[in-house]
């Protein structure tokens, strides 16, 4: 008898922790704009739209750092919390989304680069807006010193020099955010969302966060130096698919055999295999989708452990594989993602 109360007491206490396990959806912007390029913008209608509907939904709109101190220490973040970013210092941050942000009253941090700001690049605030937005609440940080495909050896560039020459860029970059801003807050957003265990290796080396573009919730699940962000903008814009991700739940993922996104020649049908806590989860609910190639069903390997594969070859670039699966007692999905990025079948970059 006494045994089964213990063992009752045993399983709430089990459920409790698994239902405020840690969760926070980081949300990406770059413009809040009618007239700049649709694939990396919302217009400020939309803008405004998803704003109300987090302060009508009763969702936690929180500074990053906060999020970022409490995935560090494994500490308690509250349910429904959200964190707003942007990438790249665009003006209509501050002509357009810092007033509907002061408007509720949520924090937001903005990822800049300081070589456009120098070059006082058209479109692009100044040190004067930033300093600004910071008066208003935000915090700056690190996007790289020119917003540089990192990843990325020059010719004949050899990996020591190629880690000499990124380790400075990240560390001038956060120098110069303290001197314009007086701020240095140690995270890092990798330009395009590019990152490989090498740069993650830098990131650590430093004590900084890093953070990538593909999506999913973040929590006690995700690495520090490659933390999960949902790009808002074009097709991915709309509310009604919003909602879904703003409610998004960090997958419990305890193993996966791949978690370096550059795919190297012959290699570009990557096969990942995951073992999940499907404590809250029915494994034949999980669905893939593989970027450029649909739904795929993953295949079971084991009760907790499937593997994922492209059918046909990643397209160069960059591209994802995304699994979701819902929650038995929460409402919302856990959401996976894992980026891929691929070289030209000439070993060459694509241009951008
Ligand atoms: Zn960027």
């Amino acid at each position: 008898m006494v045994k089964k109360i213990v063992l009752g007491l045993m399983v709430i206490c089990f459920s409790l922790f698994h239902l405020n396990a840690q969760a926070v959806v980081i949300l990406q912007y770059h413009h809040v704009s009618d007239s700049t390029p649709k694939s990396t913008s919302v217009t400020p209608a939309q803008f405004a739209e998803q704003m109300q509907y987090l302060a009508d939904n009763h969702f936690t709109v929180m500074p990053l750092a906060d999020a970022v101190d409490a995935l560090k220490n494994n500490t308690a973040i509250a349910s429904n919390s959200i964190v707003i970013t942007f990438d790249d210092g665009y003006e209509s941050i501050i002509t357009n989304a810092a007033p509907i942000l002061a408007s509720h009253q949520f924090p937001f941090t903005v990822f800049i680069s300081p070589a456009p700001i120098i070059a006082g690049y058209e479109g692009m605030m100044s040190w004067q807006d930033i300093n600004t937005l910071i008066e208003q609440g935000a915090t700056i940080a690190n996007h790289s010193w020119g917003h540089e495909h990192l990843i990325r050896r020059l010719p004949k560039e050899t990996v020591e020099q190629w880690h000499d020459r990124v380790e400075s860029n990240i560390l001038a970059t956060e120098a110069e955010l303290l001197k314009q801003t007086g701020q240095n807050a140690k995270m890092f957003a990798y330009p395009y969302g590019e990152y490989t265990a090498q740069l993650e290796a830098i990131l650590e080396k430093h004590g900084f966060v890093g953070f990538g573009q593909q999506s999913g919730a973040a929590g006690e699940y995700s690495s520090i130096t490659a933390l999960p962000r949902f790009p808002v903008a074009n097709a991915y814009a709309d509310l009604s698919s919003l909602t879904v991700k703003f409610s998004s739940l960090p997958m419990p993922v305890l193993k996966q055999n791949i978690s370096e996104p550059v795919l190297t020649s012959g290699k570009f049908r990557p096969k990942l295999v995951i073992t999940l806590d499907t404590t809250d989860l029915y494994p034949h609910q999980l669905m893939c989708f593989i970027q450029g190639q649909g739904a795929k069903k993953p295949i079971w390997i084991e009760e907790d452990t499937f593997s994922i594969q492209a059918p046909a070859d990643m397209a160069p670039g960059r591209s994802r594989y995304n699994c979701t699966v819902p929650s038995k007692t929460r409402t919302g999905y856990y959401w996976f993602s894992q980026m891929w990025i691929r070289p030209k079948d000439d070993g060459k970059w694509p241009q951008e």
